[in-house]
């Protein structure tokens, strides 16, 4: 089998949180106990909430939690134009296609769907069209064919296998107009091109997988394992918040917590090797596997973050 590569792929947009910072443990230990590497991706492509001092807080938890990444970390919006390429190929082999309604249409579309008691989705109306009809002076964005009929199974380490209905799946946008990438298409391409072998992240992501593998099957692309972990929710059962006092990891640092506690506690919030409270980061990586990793949601819960910090 080839050497595993895992991701932690965040976007720079504010502090490395609980969450994130879980994500990246769940990333390090596996490619650590698989002798694999873990790569640092920086999805930046939204240049409004992108900002660089949320990179360095980033790299900083991530340095101060031991969470070493692999080579350099790569920016996303620096490859686009590798994301208009392959969006451009995929039209070029019938798979894709330029759509050149206005927002009018689109907006009358969602409403005749409406009307007839279906979700409001493009129809595909420039699928089979004649690129030649269209209007001058617009310039396009270029849709995916979803498949008309059949399911995606995302097969999940942590949630089984997930089937999507691809009627559900509309002929979503993998390039806009101005020919910068959507999310949904920049990360296949980034994923690929990077040898990635596993993907560890939030089930936030769940419903993307599927239109992810819609990308993944055109390109003729070998999808990679997946592995989707429940949020963290709060003591109160609702998705963690600051609301929470779930805080940055550069807040913990400065309250004095040890890197070591702080992994010790991220790994039990959706990881568990039978009653084992305490383990050190060694054990953590010997005993880690995805089939381990916790279905429920995990509780955030602050007075055990503190008990264990106690504890080293
Ligand atoms: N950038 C995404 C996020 O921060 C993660 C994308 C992914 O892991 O595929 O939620």
């Amino acid at each position: 089998m080839s050497q595993v590569v895992t991701r932690f792929a965040p976007s720079p947009t504010g502090y490395l949180h609980i969450g994130g910072a879980r994500t990246a443990l769940f990333n390090w230990a596996f490619a650590q106990n698989q002798g694999g590497k873990m790569l640092l991706r920086i999805e930046d492509t939204d240049r409004e909430r992108s900002t660089e001092a949320a990179v360095t807080a980033l790299i900083d938890g991530l340095k101060w939690l031991g969470l070493e990444w692999d080579g350099e970390p790569i920016s996303q919006f620096g490859r686009a134009a590798r994301h208009a390429e392959v969006a451009h190929e995929l039209v070029k082999i019938g798979h894709a296609y330029y759509c050149y309604c206005s927002p009018q249409e689109l907006d009358q579309m969602r409403e005749e769907a409406r009307a007839a008691g279906k979700p409001p989705r493009y129809n595909g109306f420039w699928r089979d069209r004649d690129p030649s009809e269209a209007p001058e002076g617009v310039s396009p964005v270029i849709r995916i064919k979803a498949p008309l009929s059949g399911e995606i199974v995302v097969k999940d380490h942590v949630q089984g296998d997930v089937v999507f209905k691809t009627e559900n799946l509309d002929d979503f946008i993998i390039l806009r107009s101005d020919g910068t990438p959507t999310y949904m298409h920049a990360v296949v391409v980034d994923d690929h091109d990077m040898g990635v072998t596993h993907i560890i992240r939030g089930d936030d992501h769940l419903t993307n997988a599927a239109r992810q593998i819609v990308i993944y099957n055109a390109m003729g692309w070998t999808v990679p394992e997946m592995a989707h972990i429940p949020l963290i929710h709060g003591p109160d059962g609702a998705k963690l918040s600051k609301r929470h006092g779930a805080l940055g990891v550069e807040a913990y640092r400065q309250m004095g917590y040890l890197p070591e506690a702080l992994r010790n506690y991220l790994a039990r919030l959706g990881w568990s090797h039978g009653d084992e409270e305490i383990f050190s980061t060694d054990q953590l990586v010997e005993w880690f596997s995805l089939e381990a990793l916790n279905k429920g949601a995990a509780r955030f819960d602050f007075v055990k973050l503190e008990n264990i910090n106690g504890h080293y």
